[in-house]
């Protein structure tokens, strides 16, 4: 899992250095591929339930799981999510960052940044004995306070051997309710943000989620160990 974590952030990094103006994103899903395999791991999401790329490339309004395309060009102004997984030696990492291209708006940027910080607040509820339900609030709560919302209907996840395992990680819920966290546990968090309204739908080509009100949306991820006391980050590699 440590070995499989570090090669899905260090892919997260070889998308941030080519993310411009002016490149498809083909391109950056080739370098992430690229990258990948040279590791000697291969992308999770590759064929996974028939996904063509190695990454889910979301610009804007695109929440998650955008098909990486050569049409599809990055523009000063747009924020992009990069969603990546490495399987290594039969274990997955997990993790997704959202990457500001050029000058873009405040409000843009501070929406990145507190979907990231969200992540942190799940971090201080994410220790052996709590439950899932105080992962969920601790998001919510502090994404509702900044003016924002969460997405709900598309969660994080247990990871490891399989890419999505159970349990599922809302990034909403009841503080000290649903499964029980254990010390050990290999989780995906991954807070999605919208900007306007929580709700989202699938494009017609059956993958990429978008805002239904046209919003800006964000997402941050890491695939984490679960400990008596703070989590263990895998997939962050330069604490961005
Ligand atoms: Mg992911
Ligand atoms: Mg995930």
């Amino acid at each position: 899992m440590r070995h499989a974590g570090r090669i899905t952030g260090e892919a997260l990094l070889v998308a941030r250095d080519a993310i411009k103006p002016g490149v498809s994103t083909k391109d950056i899903d080739v370098k992430i591929r690229a990258y990948i395999e040279k590791c000697g791991a291969t992308p999770s999401f590759l064929g996974y339930n028939g996904f063509p790329a190695s990454a889910c490339i979301s610009i804007n309004d695109e929440v998650i799981h955008g098909i990486p395309s050569d049409k599809r060009i990055i523009k000063e102004g747009d924020i992009v999510k990069v969603d990546v997984g490495a399987r290594y030696r039969g274990y997955n990492g997990d993790s997704a960052r959202t990457f500001p291209v050029g000058k873009v708006s405040d409000e843009a940027l501070r929406l990145i940044s507190v979907t990231r910080d969200s992540f942190y607040e799940a971090m201080k509820a994410a220790r052996a004995g709590n439950r899932i339900g105080d992962i969920g609030y601790a998001v919510e709560s502090f994404v509702i306070s900044n003016g924002f919302s969460v997405v709900r209907d598309f969660v994080g996840h247990g990871v490891g051997a399989n890419l999505h395992e159970e349990p599922e990680v809302p990034n909403f819920g009841r503080a000290g309710r649903g499964a029980r966290l254990y010390a050990n546990m290999t989780l995906a968090i991954e807070p999605m943000v919208n900007k306007g309204l929580a709700n989202v739908k699938v494009r017609d080509n059956g993958w990429t989620v978008v805002t239904e009100d046209g919003s800006l949306s964000a997402h941050y991820e890491n695939t984490v160990i679960i400990t008596d006391t703070d989590p263990i980050l895998l997939t962050d590699v330069d604490n961005y």
